[in-house]
């Protein structure tokens, strides 16, 4: 029986698990209680079990594939100029997007009545959302605080959130910081510099250890297969919860809102990469979306750009045909500090807040925002709901009033829009790794034989 392939498989599973939260809603509705609990516990579990999978292989993985990739260079030359053009890439497509949400959450206004007064029926739902804040969400939002007033606050609050933001990068414990979950700058930052030692050994030493860490990657990849292999099963588990909780009133008055996110997430996502990929890359965005829909499926399905990274990485090396070496050094780079979708969302957000609750921002402060969005990013753990801290940072940085309601509401209609911001970061990743090994001259980028390459995932 020919296999179905992995991508039509986790698109069976987003569309069954649709099927079944709707009905098991529509029975719930009926009242029947216990049996749809349990079913919807055990999708939950299952959901759990193939993320915490996922994130079981982040850490050897980074290690092994950022050593094995940046060690082979042998000389290192060029390290510098791969360092320039991963992040000005990086910095260049987030404020494309910021400047998207940014034009379009002035023009819709999500946040005004028909009047141009905010609106009133959203002010109520955030507050009647902030008082039945879950104790959980609560937790965010107060954690959110202690770390706003640690890091201080007003613009100056930003640059020590920059300066946080270079400590984070040179850990006083390695160990630490890979145990610390989201936070895989230390570690990235490590990996690299122990690569470049490497390829400075001599010969024979540095052969043993290349040898090694190829070995060890190989082995990561065998293991993200195996997982992969459960994807289906995984994602039905992570989809039927979400979709089965949401839904409630508060869809019904924010739907404004959510159309301007979705609308300007989708012309990123489908207008202005495909134009970087084809004008900049001059590669084929068509063949770009095959190569990577296995791994844009996951990033939508678990809402994390961090768990989602052994997927992107096979895609880009197996299916688009990038070298070891520039997805090594771009990808684990781009999963934690290069996020358009979040940046975007962010200035989103921030300004819809401002409307919502009538505080008047002219353009000088919304730069502020666009600003703010981008370097708060870059700080944004890749996991479920993680903007959530930088919008509530931003908008306490901005003066805006009743930032702990707002984020509360906006936390009950998150993880929709999480998993499409997350689709949205994972795409940034993979079009700079396609962008930065066209301009080092690699060849066979995107070719199409490639998508028929033994085992794609
Ligand atoms: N969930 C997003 C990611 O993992 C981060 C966020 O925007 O909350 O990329």
């Amino acid at each position: 029986m020919k296999k179905i392939k992995p991508h039509w498989q986790i698109l069976g599973a987003l569309v069954l698990a649709t099927l079944a939260a709707l009905i098991l809603r529509s029975i719930d509705a009926q009242a029947e209680g216990g049996f749809i609990v349990g079913f919807v516990g055990t999708c939950k579990f299952v959901g759990t079990i193939f993320m915490n999978l996922l994130k079981m292989i982040i850490v050897p993985l980074i290690v092994s594939s950022v050593v094995a990739g940046i060690a082979g260079l042998g000389g290192m030359s060029g390290f510098g100029r791969l360092l320039g053009k991963t992040a000005g890439f990086y910095a260049l497509t987030s404020l494309c997007a910021i400047v998207v949400g940014l034009v379009l959450v002035n023009v819709i206004a999500p946040g005004l009545g028909a009047d141009g007064q905010p609106n009133m029926e959203i002010r109520e739902a955030f507050e009647t959302e902030g008082q039945q804040a879950s104790e959980a969400a609560l937790a965010k939002v107060n954690s959110a605080q202690a770390r706003s007033t640690e890091i201080g606050t007003g613009t100056g609050g930003l640059f020590a959130m920059l300066a946080d933001f270079a400590l984070r990068m040179i850990p006083v414990n390695v160990v630490e910081a890979a145990a610390n979950n989201g936070q895989m700058l230390g570690l990235i930052f490590f990996s690299v510099l122990f690569a470049i030692a490497i390829a400075r050994l001599p010969s024979s030493q540095g052969q043993s250890l290349r040898e090694f860490f190829q070995a060890f990657n190989d082995v990561m990849i065998l293991l993200t297969r195996w997982i992969m292999a459960l994807a289906p099963l995984g994602v039905f588990g992570l989809l039927v919860p979400v979709v089965y909780q949401s839904g409630g009133q508060i869809f019904l008055v924010l739907g404004k809102y959510f159309f301007t996110v979705l609308a300007a997430l989708l012309i990123h996502f489908a207008v202005i990469m495909p134009l970087i990929l084809r004008y900049v890359g001059k590669v084929s965005p068509l063949a770009h979306f095959k190569a990577m829909r296995t791994a844009l499926l996951t990033a939508f399905s678990t809402a994390s750009s961090s768990a989602t990274l052994p997927v992107t990485m096979r895609c880009i090396q197996d299916n688009a045909g990038v070298s070891k070496k520039t997805a090594s050094f771009t990808l684990p780079l781009g999963a934690t500090v290069n996020m358009d979708g979040t940046a975007l969302y962010e200035c989103v957000a921030v300004i819809f807040v401002a409307q919502v609750v009538g505080f008047q921002m002219d353009l000088a402060q919304q730069f502020v925002v666009v600003l703010a969005a981008l370097l708060t990013s870059v700080g944004v753990a890749g996991i479920p709901s993680a903007s959530l801290v930088a919008i509530f940072i931003i908008l306490k940085n901005s003066g805006v009033p009743g930032a702990e309601a707002a984020i509360v509401a906006l936390l009950a209609v998150d993880r929709l829009l999480d998993m499409s911001r997350t689709a949205v970061n994972v795409l940034g990743d993979s079009c700079a790794a396609v962008v930065v090994a066209k301009s080092e001259g690699e060849a066979g980028i995107l070719e199409d034989s490639r998508s028929a390459a033994s085992e794609p995932v």
